[in-house]
C-alpha cells in the first residue's frame, strides 16, 4: 500500500509538513462531499474551469482529512500553518499527480488487465465482459463509465491483491490524452469496440482519432476488435508491432475471413424480436463451427455481446459454457436503453452525459427507431462544448431537426436562455429538473418516441422514472447518493483502522443487492454479508469481488462456496464437522465463527469453546478462520446496556482462547448499525452495518443525520366520487361515509408489499405533498385513499407510500412493526429505479 511519504519519489513533488508517523493512503478523494473515513484519505485539489479544489482545504481539514495534494500557486497564497498536523504534497499540476499516483499503484500489481476503448459501447462491453468472465476471475473494473482523465485513476486505484483480472475503459476527446490513460491502465489485453462516424471536434480526421485510440494498445499481448471497422483494422496493422502484439479480429464478412484477415467469422443465422442466433466459424487452431444464441436483437447489443463472445472463444471456454454465460447477460442500464413508457410512448434513456458528440450519437439512435408518432427530445444544458452558447444551441437545433425531432423540452438555465435557437420546433423550457417534474402532466405525452438526454448532474433518471412509473404502476426509487451519504456517516464514527462489513442480505434490505453491492465495492467497503449462498453466487456472477460472508450456509452448497469464493459463518459443531469433511476434498474458503453471547439464536456458547478450540487445533492445516463475531440482542436500547456489556465481556473471554488455539489473530466484530452509534469503544476490528445504510437510524437518536434512501411510489389508477352512506372495498369494511367523498384507487396492494395492517385509516400516503388516509381494506394489487381534500387529481398522478415526508419509522410505528420489515417487504415485482443526483 502506498504511503504518503512515497509520493515525492513517485510524483516528483515536494513534501510540506511531512507526516511524523506512517501515513498509508486508503482513498483518493477529489470531491469534498465524498469524504468517508478521513484517516488515510488523500485529497487532490483539482482545478477546473468553474471549480477549484483548493477552496475546500479548510472544510476537509475540519472533517479530519490530513493528507493533501496542492499546486504551487495555492501554496504561495495559503497559510499552511493554519493546518497543524496536515501534510501537503506540492506539485506543479494536481491532475498529473493524481494520474501518477494511480500509475504507481497499478505498477504494484502483476495481473492481466483488459483495456477497452472505442467510440461507443465501452461501458456495456466492459460490464458484459466482466459478467462473462466473473465465474473464472475476481475482477476489478471501472465503476459506471469512469473512463476519463479523472475517472481512470480512481478506477485503477481500486485494484487490490485479491483481484485476478482488471477491466478498465478509456475515453478521450482530444489528442494526447490516450498516452496518459495507457500509462495508468497498462493493459495486457486490448479491446477496441468500434469507431463512430460522429464528427469529433478534437481530431483532424477519423484516422487521427483511430490512431490516438490505438495508443492504448501499443504494449498489449493481444488485441480484440471487429475487422469490419476498416479503419480500426488498418490502423491496427499499421501501428502495432506484430511480433509484440497478436491481433485477434473477428468479422461478419466471409471475404475477410477466407482471406485470413480475421480469426473468427460470425454470421447471423436467425433473428427474432428478442434474440439473435449466430454461427461462429474458426479456421485455427482447428476448423470448428458453433452456434450461439444471444439474448438481444438490436444491432449495438449484438455487436457488444460478440466482443465478449470472442474473448471467451480465445480463452477456450467450452461452447456449452459460453452459451450458459451468454444466457445470463444482463442489460446494462444508463446507456441508450429503449424503455416502454406511459401512454404508448417509448423512452430512449441516455441520462448519463451530455456533450455534443454524445448528443449526435443519441440522435442517430433516435432516428433509427421505428416511427411511432412524434419524435421528442428532452435535453439538458449541453456541457463542455467549448463553443459560445448562441452558436452551440444553433448547432443543437440544427442536429435535432436533421434527425426528425419535432418537439423539444429544454431543461437548464443555459438552454432556456437560448430558446430562440429552437424557433422551428414545438418547445417548452424549465429552469431545472424539479420544475419539469412539478408541472409534469402524463397526458402531454402520447405515442411518442422520446430521447431523454441529460448531463449527469441534472438527474434525468427521475424523468425516466416517472415515465416508467406510469407503466409499472409502482416503483421503488433508490437514491444512491443518499446511500453513500449514510455510508460516510457511519464511516466517520469508526475508530481508525476499524473495517466495515456491510450487510446486503435480503436483497440489500429490499434495495437491490447487485447495484448496492457494486456501489459499496466502489466505495471500498471491506466485506459484504449475505444470508444465503445463492445471494453470494448472484453477487459474484455480477462481478462483485469483495470478500463475502454467508450467514446461513447449507452443507449441500459447500462446493459453491469454493467455486465462488464465499466465506461461510460456522455456528455449530454439526456445520463445522460438515465443513471439515468437505475440506478433505480440497481447500475451502476461510470461515467466520459465530459466538452466542446472549442472543440465543445461532452460535457456539461459551461452554463450547474448549471443544471448539481442540477441533480448530486438530485441523489447523485445512481450515482457516477469518473472524469471530457475536451479535448484540439489544444494541439499540439503553435499557439493555448492562446486558450488552455482559455480551461483550463474554466475547472478550472467548476470543483470546480461539486465537491461542489457532496461533494467529483473527478479525473480531460485534456491532450492528445501532451498536456503531452507541458503543464506539466496542468497534473492535470490524463492524457490521445494516439498516443505517438504508437510511433508518436504529437508535432514533441521530435520524436527522441520515438521508432516506428509498422512496416507494405508485400511481392513481382512478378517481371517483363515493356518495354518502356507501362503503369501500372488500368486506364493506370502509365505513359508510357521512357525506360525498372523493376516493382514489392506487396501484399498490399487499402483493407489492404494502402491509394489510395499513387498511381502514391506519396508514396514510402522500399525494401532492398532502396526506391521504387509506380507506377500506388493502387489497392484493390495489388500495383506496380518501382524497376529498386534494382537488383536481387525475388517473396517472403519483402517490408516495414512503419517502421524504412520510418516513419508515413513522409508518412502522403506526402498524406496530419495525422499519426493517416494511423495507424488506417491498416485493421483487416492484421495479427498482436507481438515481443519483
Ligand atoms: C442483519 C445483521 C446485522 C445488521 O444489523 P442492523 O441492525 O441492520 O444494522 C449485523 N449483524 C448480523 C449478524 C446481522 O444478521
Amino acid at each position: 500500500m502506498l504511503q504518503f511519504t512515497d509520493l515525492p519519489a513517485c510524483t516528483g513533488g515536494t513534501l510540506l509538513q511531512a507526516p511524523t508517523a506512517a501515513a498509508p493512503i486508503h482513498q483518493l478523494l477529489i470531491d469534498s462531499r465524498r469524504v468517508g473515513q478521513p484517516a488515510g484519505a488523500l485529497f487532490f485539489a483539482l482545478r477546473g474551469p468553474r471549480h477549484d479544489g483548493h477552496r475546500y482545504l479548510a472544510e476537509l481539514y475540519g472533517r479530519g482529512v490530513r493528507l493533501f495534494v496542492i499546486d504551487a500557486e495555492a501554496a504561495l497564497e495559503g497559510d499552511l500553518a493554519a493546518f497543524p498536523e496536515a501534510s501537503f504534497l506540492l506539485v506543479p499540476d494536481v491532475l498529473t499527480a493524481l494520474q501518477t499516483v494511480a500509475a504507481c499503484h497499478r505498477q504494484q500489481y502483476r495481473l492481466p488487465v483488459v483495456g477497452i476503448t472505442g467510440s461507443n459501447g465501452k461501458t456495456i462491453v466492459k460490464e458484459w465482459l466482466a459478467q462473462l468472465l466473473s465465474p473464472d476471475e475476481l475482477i476489478c473494473k471501472s465503476p459506471l463509465s469512469f473512463n476519463s482523465q479523472v475517472g481512470v485513476p480512481l478506477s485503477v486505484w481500486q485494484l487490490n491483491p485479491t483481484h485476478t483480472l482488471g477491466i478498465f475503459e478509456a475515453g478521450i476527446s482530444e489528442p494526447g490524452e490516450m498516452a496518459r490513460l495507457a500509462h495508468m491502465i497498462r493493459p495486457t489485453l486490448g479491446l477496441f469496440t468500434n469507431l463512430g462516424t460522429a464528427h469529433d471536434a478534437g481530431f483532424a480526421s477519423a484516422r487521427a482519432k483511430a490512431e490516438e485510440k490505438m495508443q492504448l494498445f501499443k504494449d498489449v499481448d493481444t488485441l480484440f476488435y471487429c475487422a469490419d471497422h476498416a479503419l480500426i483494422h488498418e490502423v491496427a496493422q499499421a501501428q502495432l508491432d506484430s511480433r509484440r502484439t497478436a491481433r485477434f479480429p473477428w468479422t461478419r464478412q466471409r471475404t475477410l475471413f477466407d482471406g485470413q484477415q480475421a480469426d473468427v467469422l460470425i454470421t447471423i443465422h436467425d433473428a427474432s424480436a428478442e434474440r439473435t442466433v449466430v454461427r461462429v466459424e474458426r479456421a485455427k487452431p482447428l476448423p470448428q463451427e458453433h452456434t450461439f444464441t444471444l439474448p438481444f436483437a438490436d444491432e449495438p447489443s449484438v455487436e457488444n455481446a460478440l466482443h465478449g463472445l470472442t474473448v471467451l472463444l480465445w480463452r477456450q471456454v467450452a461452447p456449452a459454457e459460453i452459451q450458459r454465460r451468454l444466457d445470463r447477460l444482463q442489460p446494462v442500464a444508463m446507456r441508450l436503453e429503449m424503455k416502454q413508457a406511459l401512454n404508448d410512448c417509448y423512452v430512449l434513456d441516455d441520462t448519463y452525459n451530455n456533450d455534443l458528440a454524445g448528443l449526435s450519437l443519441a440522435l442517430d439512435a433516435l432516428a433509427r427507431q421505428p416511427r411511432r408518432g412524434r419524435r421528442a427530445l428532452i435535453l439538458s444544458d449541453v456541457l463542455e462544448s467549448g463553443l459560445p452558447a448562441a452558436e452551440l444551441y444553433k448547432r443543437v437545433a440544427a442536429q435535432a431537426t436533421a434527425h426528425g425531432v419535432e418537439r423539444l423540452i429544454g431543461i437548464g438555465p443555459e438552454i432556456s436562455q437560448n430558446q430562440a435557437a429552437f424557433a422551428g420546433l414545438d418547445t417548452a423550457f424549465y429552469a431545472d429538473t424539479e420544475a419539469f417534474l412539478t408541472s409534469f402532466q402524463p397526458d402531454q405525452f402520447r405515442h411518442e418516441t422520446i430521447l431523454v438526454k441529460g448531463a449527469r448532474r441534472y438527474g434525468f433518471e427521475r424523468i425516466v422514472a416517472v415515465f416508467q412509473q406510469k407503466i409499472h404502476g409502482t416503483v421503488l426509487e433508490v437514491n444512491l447518493d443518499a446511500l453513500v451519504h449514510n455510508l460516510n456517516f457511519y464511516r466517520r464514527r469508526l475508530q481508525p483502522g476499524v473495517r466495515l462489513m456491510v450487510m446486503v442480505k435480503a436483497f440489500a434490505y429490499g434495495s437491490g443487492s447487485y447495484e448496492v453491492a457494486n456501489l459499496l465495492q466502489f466505495h471500498r467497503a471491506d466485506y459484504l454479508a449475505v444470508a444465503y449462498t445463492d445471494e453470494g453466487v448472484d453477487l459474484r456472477q455480477h462481478g462483485i469481488s469483495l470478500p463475502i460472508m454467508v450467514m446461513n450456509p447449507s452443507p449441500d452448497a459447500f462446493q459453491k462456496l469454493r467455486q465462488y469464493h464465499l466465506e461461510p459463518e460456522i455456528y455449530s459443531f454439526e456445520l463445522l464437522d460438515a465443513y471439515l469433511a468437505a475440506a478433505q476434498e480440497g481447500p475451502l474458503p476461510a470461515i467466520h465463527l459465530k459466538l452466542d453471547t446472549g442472543m440465543r439464536r445461532l452460535g457456539f456458547a461459551e461452554e463450547d469453546v474448549p471443544l471448539l478450540c481442540q477441533l480448530l487445533q486438530r485441523n489447523l492445516g485445512h481450515l482457516r478462520v477469518a473472524s469471530a463475531l457475536t451479535h448484540l440482542a439489544g444494541a439499540d436500547e439503553a435499557q439493555h446496556n448492562e446486558f450488552s456489556q455482559q455480551q461483550l465481556a463474554a466475547f472478550h473471554r472467548m476470543t483470546p482462547q480461539l486465537e491461542t488455539a489457532l496461533g494467529y489473530s483473527i478479525i473480531k466484530h460485534a456491532l450492528n448499525s445501532a451498536g456503531i452509534v452507541r458503543f464506539p469503544e466496542a468497534q473492535l476490528d470490524m463492524v457490521r452495518l445494516g439498516i443505517g445504510l438504508y437510511g433508518v437510524e436504529a437508535t432514533g437518536q441521530e435520524q436527522e443525520a441520515l438521508r432516506p434512501v428509498s422512496t416507494l411510489r405508485t400511481t392513481i389508477s382512478q378517481v371517483k366520487t363515493l356518495p354518502a352512506n356507501h362503503t369501500v372495498g372488500y368486506g364493506r369494511r370502509g365505513q359508510a361515509v357521512d357525506h360525498d367523498r372523493r376516493i382514489a384507487t392506487l396501484a399498490i396492494g399487499y402483493a407489492d408489499g404494502y402491509d394489510r395492517r395499513f387498511g381502514n385509516g391506519a396508514g396514510e400516503v402522500l399525494i401532492r405533498g398532502q396526506r391521504a388516509p387509506i380507506i377500506g381494506n388493502v387489497c392484493m394489487d390495489m388500495c383506496m385513499v380518501d382524497v376529498t381534500h386534494i382537488p383536481d387529481l387525475r388517473a396517472g398522478d403519483t402517490a408516495i407510500i414512503f419517502g421524504e415526508g412520510l418516513t419508515l419509522p413513522e409508518l412502522a410505528q403506526r402498524v406496530g412493526t419495525i422499519p426493517y420489515e416494511l423495507l424488506t417487504n417491498v416485493s421483487e415485482r416492484v421495479k427498482r429505479v436507481f438515481i443519483t443526483e
